[in-house]
């Protein structure tokens, strides 16, 4: 599919007078439809719910977007869950799904009433000398080996350092079920960005056959599954969007299958979506400043991997188009850089593309999510702004750029550095 940017080169002009490149652009419209596209999926389960992964973008004014669509939060920090709190999220509307938790994190968790999702055993102990269970408590589990689909493999949860075994599942329920929790949550995540419509249909249904397993030999009620994330978008012009309808239509019939003939029919089902909300919907907007003739043919640009990592770090794709020149012929053959003194900073390698010239403001698209979240200080480089491009048209800067003021805040240079 043709991937087309959700801006103008005359919009994004006009935006550059006010936001300096680089910066990174949310479309609230396409959020929005997306968000109801997701709820509509599901519409067959009662209590379904979305609970937005926010490490995947963490700023309040797309959580508010979110939370005006009926959707969660998912957290896995303190600084997450202070954000949430105060986008306006409370109780149920939190889901806190860490790992490796430190004692302050399970206090505020408790504090705000978020669903606590265990990572494993050891942290009930743990956790238990610092808040007492709520009714609702989950835990996360990993059925190790390979995970595969159709014998494809996708991902390997038995190398995976999240979740408990099914014993382990076991032992937990029994112990919290004995200290009087009434109602429970089952939790995985399988693998990352998928773009198959198999990936949430496979998944629940080993978690069905798990719940129904739970169930019958602990007398437990089973109140949610929690599919979290994973669901994937397509970064490459040849790659098929999700088809979400297609997911929730393939996850009913395994619930139909599973759990409605064990008389399960109330379990809610919960995801825990970062990527697929939001990357689509979110690009980075950067501007050519140089181009170098070498033994290859470079652009750079003025934002870099501290902008945005996942090239850098894991050789994704982003596609990338050249503003104003959206139909003109991929003629060229261009690495485009960023500035660090690191070669792996390129957003894209041998990549064919029209004919850059310095001044072009170029779209990297689906930076979304994993986007400006991943972001750092490498090199001195500044954190950029975050615009947001409103349903009627205008924009809003939903956070500033960083100055060298924020980024010496922890640092006093004022008063000299005797030891
Ligand atoms: C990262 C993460 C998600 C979101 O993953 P996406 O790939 O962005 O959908 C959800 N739940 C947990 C526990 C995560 O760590």
């Amino acid at each position: 599919m043709k991937k087309e940017p959700f801006v103008t080169l005359s919009q994004v002009r006009e935006m550059a007078e006010q936001y300096p490149t680089p910066f990174h652009l949310y479309d609230e419209k396409g959020i929005r439809e997306n968000a109801r596209k997701l709820k509509a999926a599901f519409a067959w389960n009662r209590g379904f719910r979305e609970y937005f992964a926010v490490k995947a973008t963490p700023n309040p004014f797309l959580m508010q977007i979110l939370r005006e669509e009926g959707i969660g939060v998912d957290c896995s920090s303190y600084t997450e869950l202070y954000l949430s709190e105060k986008v306006g999220f409370h109780g149920e509307e939190i889901m806190f799904s860490s790992n490796v938790t430190p004692e302050e994190d399970f206090k505020l968790a408790y504090d705000l009433g978020a669903i606590i999702n265990f990572d494993d055993i050891t942290h009930l102990p743990f956790y238990e000398k610092i808040a007492p269970f709520r009714e609702t408590m989950c835990c996360r589990y990993n059925p190790g080996g390979d995970f595969a689909i159709h014998n494809a493999i996708m991902d390997t949860p038995g190398d995976a350092k999240y979740g408990m075994t099914k014993e382990q599942m076991k032992e937990a329920f029994r112990c919290m079920k004995e200290k009087g929790v009434k109602h429970f949550g089952i939790h995985a995540f399988l693998a990352s960005n998928t773009i198959s419509e198999a990936y949430y249909p496979a998944l629940a249904e080993i978690l069905f056959t798990l719940a129904a397993e739970l169930k019958r030999e602990l007398g437990v009620h089973i109140a949610f599954i929690n599919l979290s994330g994973g669901v994937g978008i397509p970064y490459k012009p040849e790659e098929e969007p999700t088809d979400i309808m297609a997911v929730g239509e393939g996850v009913r019939k395994a619930y139909e299958k599973i759990l409605v003939p064990e008389g399960m029919d109330d379990v809610a089902i919960y995801t825990e979506l970062g990527r697929f909300m939001l990357a689509p919907y979110g690009a980075l907007i950067t501007k050519a400043i140089h181009e170098k003739h070498i033994y290859k043919e470079y652009i750079g640009v003025d934002a870099c991997a501290a902008n945005l990592m996942r090239p850098a770090v894991y050789g994704s794709y982003h596609h990338i188009t050249v503003l104003g020149k959206e139909d003109a012929p991929a003629d060229h053959i261009y690495d485009v850089t960023g500035g660090l003194c690191e070669n792996c900073d390129k957003f894209a390698i041998d990549r064919p593309l029209p004919a850059i010239s310095v001044g072009d403001y170029l779209f990297l698209h689906d930076t979304g999510a994993h986007g400006f979240s991943m972001g750092y200080n490498y090199n001195g480089k500044l954190r950029s702004a975050e615009v947001l491009l409103r349903e009627d048209g205008s924009t809003k800067l939903i956070r500033r750029a960083e100055t060298k003021e924020d980024y010496f805040a922890t640092l006093d240079l004022e008063h000299g550095f005797d030891l």
